[in-house]
């Protein structure tokens, strides 16, 4: 972690310079880096919800920090923007030994105590939606979650019809090639993610549950092997050839 802030100096919100190393004070420590501007929008009422979950997380005794890396254009307003946090800025105009651009703002992105980054800009979602115990493991958690929704979305039929619309509706990963945005046209609501069904006659979408998608049974546990084995097989022809050569 010291390696970030190695000779930088960091500011109290009174915008005096804080006593001793930097480095020091954030060793043994998950830290947070606060990229913000007080010109944003979403970073101002950003800030009172991180500035709570600051309170709540030292209340319960973690090792957390944050860190205000300020892209204010001013040393003025950036000190103005900070006065409203609990926590030191990186000095205006110095910049952290790492990351240097993020997509956007507010973001934080987080490290663990020895310096290894959590989730890289998914640092908004560490640090406000996961149990602080669970940060390090954060990465498998994730891949966890994303290989339980393919398995979901993979036992999906390929085709469904259904009572609100004429035609058959195909099951496509990636809605427009994923570049847009769309709307269901069961509830309404917004695609969300990029999966749903969709007609291709005339692009007629829903969500998966919004036209009652429901996993395709697997064989049952009770057939003979064999023959549960061929039937799950005949759809694809030559895999079930085994026995003639
Ligand atoms: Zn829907
Ligand atoms: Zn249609």
């Amino acid at each position: 972690m010291s390696k970030f802030l190695k000779n930088k100096t960091l500011v109290m919100p009174d915008g005096t310079a804080m006593d001793g190393n930097p480095a020091e004070f954030l060793e043994g420590k998950f830290v947070a880096y606060y990229y913000s501007a007080s010109w944003c929008g979403p970073c101002q009422r950003f800030t009172p919800q991180l500035a709570a979950k600051y309170a709540e997380l030292k209340a319960a005794g973690h090792s957390f920090e944050v860190v205000l890396i300020s892209s204010d254009r001013s040393r003025e307003s950036a000190q103005a923007y900070h006065r409203k946090m609990p926590w030191p800025m990186l000095e205006f105009g110095q910049t952290p030994g790492c990351i240097l651009e993020v997509p956007g703002y507010p973001t934080l992105v987080v490290f663990d105590p020895n310096g290894k980054p959590i989730g890289d800009f998914e640092g908004n979602t560490v640090v406000m939606s996961v149990p602080f115990d669970q940060w390090p493991n954060y990465e498998q958690i994730k891949k966890e979650k994303e290989k339980a929704l393919a398995t979901e979305w993979d036992a999906l039929p390929a085709e469904l019809s259904h009572p609100k619309h004429a035609h058959p509706l195909k099951k496509t990963a990636k809605m427009y090639g994923g570049t847009s945005g769309w709307n269901c046209d069961v509830c309404r609501g917004s695609g969300g993610s990029c999966r749903g069904y969709q007609c291709s006659r005339c692009g007629w979408d829903a969500h998966p549950a919004c036209v009652g998608a429901t996993p395709v049974a697997a064989p049952p546990a009770t057939a003979a092997p064999g023959a549960a084995a061929e039937a799950s097989k005949q759809p694809e022809g030559a895999a079930s050839v085994t026995t003639d050569a």
